[in-house]
């Protein structure tokens, strides 16, 4: 019998024989989440041209919304009024959000981090300061009222070599983790996850690690990769992390969304994943295909008639062509839904059928066959045939 109190059971319901996946399941309190799960980026409480009831029709379980923008419009008094997000966006299954750390990082200008908080400084024309505190993200995020919150973590980029500043990082993100389960207001209806920071030091990542193992969390986040290090010290480190990590708690890798990077690391044993990428690049004129991506723009696509990708069954798939898409993809809102809308069934097919091999006992065959789809002249990045060789894959 589930315990009504838990926000977070986790069931492992099947394992890769030869790599590190999972199939698992999550029950949170909107609703199950099958994982591994590809979790996309919403803002303002919306997927930019998508609505609620669509995602609901696709079967996405999960979406994530960004606190920073969510604090600041509409705010977390209308939040609060409003009974929480998922009632003011009618999205009655799973959300994430975000510390808005990060994003305030990327769109402020950040002004100093102490151990109190971040402080930005405010691009409004007073040029004001603002501090945001670990009990400030979590008081936004509680008037939200995600299912999973994250703390707020003291990021430093992995191009930065200070080690000395890195390892100050680990132990503030974990000082800050304590301030943030504290200030937490709803332990019986919202999770927080801890974010293992470190960068690409493998030392100061099994010091993160070894300290929020010893808090009581439902499930743990790998914070500090995809920003700009190479693909090789970004598989190690996630497969450090999820070494480390307990195997009866899902574990989060932040930013990751690519299709590779999805299937390498599902076989190094994450279970969530959430990127801006898929639906960004659709309004670029950008589709996603198992063979890499093209953009709808160019001139060969104006006489051709076959659906984006004629394996998907999305709406767009069954019913536009891409000549059609071809005209109108960057200059029309509609053009824009319609790529975003397969863009998110690829990024959902893909997590399905990497779930449906794990369990069916063929998910090293998929990870071979998905390879040599997207390499045909079988010229494979030195990273992705170490990577998979780690968890007893050979690419040939
Ligand atoms: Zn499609």
């Amino acid at each position: 019998m589930a315990n009504t109190k838990t926000p977070l059971i986790f069931e492992i319901i099947g394992e890769c024989k030869t790599t590190k996946a999972r199939v698992g399941r999550m029950t949170l309190p909107h609703g199950p989440v099958d994982t591994p799960v590809f979790m996309p980026v919403g803002t303002q409480g919306t997927l930019k041209g998508m609505l609620p009831e669509q995602l609901k029709a696709m079967n996405l379980q999960i979406m994530l919304s960004n606190t920073y923008h969510l604090g600041t419009r509409p705010g977390p008094e209308v939040l609060k009024k409003a009974g929480g997000l998922h009632k003011f966006m009618n999205w009655d299954r799973n959300l994430l959000t975000d510390s808005g750390g990060f994003q305030m990082v990327s769109l402020l200008k950040l002004a100093e981090i102490t151990e109190e908080g971040v402080k930005f400084q405010s691009l409004n024309e007073h040029k004001n300061e603002v501090m945001l505190t670990p009990e400030h993200s979590i008081e936004i995020q509680n008037a939200i009222g995600a299912d999973i919150i994250m703390q707020l973590d003291d990021v430093v980029k992995t191009t930065v070599p200070d080690k000395e500043r890195i390892e100050e990082s680990v132990h503030r993100t974990t000082r800050w983790l304590d301030r943030c389960i504290k200030a937490h207001e709803n332990p019986e209806t919202q999770n927080i996850f801890p974010i293992v920071q470190g960068t690409l030091f493998e030392d100061l990542r099994r010091i993160s690690v070894s300290e929020h193992i010893k808090r009581d969390v439902n499930g743990f986040a790998i914070g500090g990769l995809s920003g700009g290090e190479s693909k090789d010290d970004f598989w190690k480190m996630v497969n450090i992390c999820t070494d480390l990590l307990p195997k009866n708690k899902p574990i989060y890798l932040m930013g990751v969304g690519f299709a590779v990077d999805l299937v390498v690391c599902s076989a190094l044993g994450v279970d969530m994943f959430d990127c801006v990428f898929p639906t960004r690049t659709a309004r670029f004129g950008c589709a996603l295909l198992m063979t890499g991506q093209i953009n709808l723009r160019k001139k060969e696509y104006a006489m051709d008639f076959n659906p984006i990708d004629k394996d998907c069954t999305c709406n767009t798939c069954r019913n536009y062509t891409r000549a059609y898409l071809n005209g109108i993809v960057t200059d029309l809102t509609v053009a824009c839904h319609l790529l975003t809308e397969h863009n998110l069934a690829f990024q959902l097919r893909l997590m399905r059928t990497i779930r449906e091999n794990i369990l069916n006992g063929t998910f090293k065959e998929f990870v071979q066959d998905f390879m040599a789809n997207l390499y045909p002249d079988k010229d494979y990045p030195s990273w992705i045939q170490d990577s998979l060789s780690t968890v007893n894959i050979n690419l040939t």
